[in-house]
């Protein structure tokens, strides 16, 4: 079994294939200062015209917003990619890995570019393939692995989704997270779920009625896993050691302190949030949910969102006649989704409309087929 320390890089310093992150942006960027920039954002959209389609994730800055063509989340927005093979060239404004599942859902002829290679995510970069290779060898070992199934979150690089294809696994998102361990638990004994493991313990204790002892948390980071055969043998969801450093930061004491602060609020998160905060919130639900609970309130009602905070800026400004607060009483933005910035933004497109494909994002031939094998798994469930 081989583990590979990683050196921790400052953002777009230095460089490190293997990670979501920490690869230096090769081009001369705009300064943020230049204040023409809204200009040549929109000059170069034009130019480029139908050749471009500008996917935004939620959680990005409002300034490159402004230039999507589509909002969403990262499922949402690769298909959507998919369903314009009219469009050569797809700019994703979101992190890495979406990028990726843009790349394996489009056709050969669409190049999906990312404007920053350092916007990776920490959470896909918990588990590493060697990692998640080495855990399947662990549970080789202990004799489970022929009834585990593996489901990663869509939030997982390309090679750990290929995983899942090659291993008879799926992929699923936060909205079918519930459908997708169903299908698994029809198919095996036990789940190795990968990499949020508040994902999967909120969606196995919370909808599915397993016992929070069902569960076992799996530290790539520790020999065997840090778990003993038994532990393995006897658990159910074998949970990856992995979390949103942004949803994480929730704690069951900013919901108190904001059920005494804000009378009569309701309290909605994202299952990426942990146990605990989601226990004690009103609601969960992924980020589309959350976009149309907020849609479908009613006027006076008072909402404190668990989420990336640029999502619930711009909710709070599309619903002026509701209360809509920030349920964390600090700054908590997605770092690495905002390295997607106007001058990023502009030097991809004028690079664009020069001919030239800066930052391209492709998935090899292999890892696309495995990959997609998973994500069409995913497609396949009911619902
Ligand atoms: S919000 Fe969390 S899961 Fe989403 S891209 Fe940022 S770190 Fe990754």
């Amino acid at each position: 079994m081989t583990t590979v320390d990683l050196p921790l890089l400052v953002l777009g310093n230095g460089e490190d294939p293997r990670s979501e992150r920490g690869v230096r942006c090769p081009g001369d960027l705009p300064p943020a200062s230049d204040p023409d920039l809204v200009e040549r954002a929109r000059a170069a959209k034009a130019s480029l015209g139908t050749k471009v389609f500008v996917l935004g994730h939620h959680y990005q800055r409002d300034e490159v917003i402004e230039f999507a063509d589509v909002t969403g989340d990262s499922f949402k927005l690769a298909r959507e990619a998919a369903a314009r093979p009219e469009a050569p060239y797809i700019v994703f404004c979101g992190v890495h890995f979406m990028a990726e599942s843009a790349d394996i859902l489009t056709a050969d002829h669409q190049q999906v570019v990312l404007p920053d290679l350092a916007a990776g995510c920490s959470m896909a970069d918990m588990a590493r393939l060697h990692q998640v290779e080495d855990a399947w060898e662990v549970l080789e070992d202990a004799g489970v692995a022929d009834v585990t199934v593996p489901i990663t979150y869509m939030n997982s690089s390309a090679d750990i989704k290929a995983f899942c294809g090659r291993n008879g696994g799926a992929v699923c998102t936060s909205s079918n997270a519930k459908t997708a361990l169903e299908w698994a638990f029809e198919r095996g004994e036990k789940v190795l779920f990968f990499p949020d493991q508040h994902l999967g313990r909120n969606t196995a204790v919370l909808q599915m009625g397993f016992d929070l002892d069902d569960c076992v948390v799996y530290d790539p980071r520790l020999p065997g896993g840090g778990l003993t055969t038994e532990q393995l043998s006897a658990a159910r969801m074998i949970l990856w050691r992995g979390h949103c450093s942004v949803h994480g930061r929730f704690t069951a004491e900013c919901v108190d302190e904001v059920r005494e602060r804000v009378p009569g609020v309701n309290v909605l998160v994202h299952p990426e949030c942990t146990y605990d905060v989601v226990t004690k919130a009103d609601l969960v639900g992924s980020t589309e949910f959350i976009i149309k609970t907020l849609d479908a309130a009613p006027a006076g009602s008072a909402w404190a969102i668990g989420t990336e905070l640029n999502l619930v800026q711009r909710l709070a400004a599309q619903h002026p006649d509701k209360q809509v607060t920030f349920l964390d009483k600090t700054v908590c933005y997605c770092s690495t989704m905002n390295r997607i910035d106007l001058p990023h933004f502009v030097w991809a497109m004028e690079n664009l409309v020069e001919g030239q494909i800066v930052n391209p994002i492709t998935v090899d031939a292999d890892t696309t087929h495995w990959a997609k094998v998973a994500l069409d798994r995913m497609l396949a469930l009911p619902g």
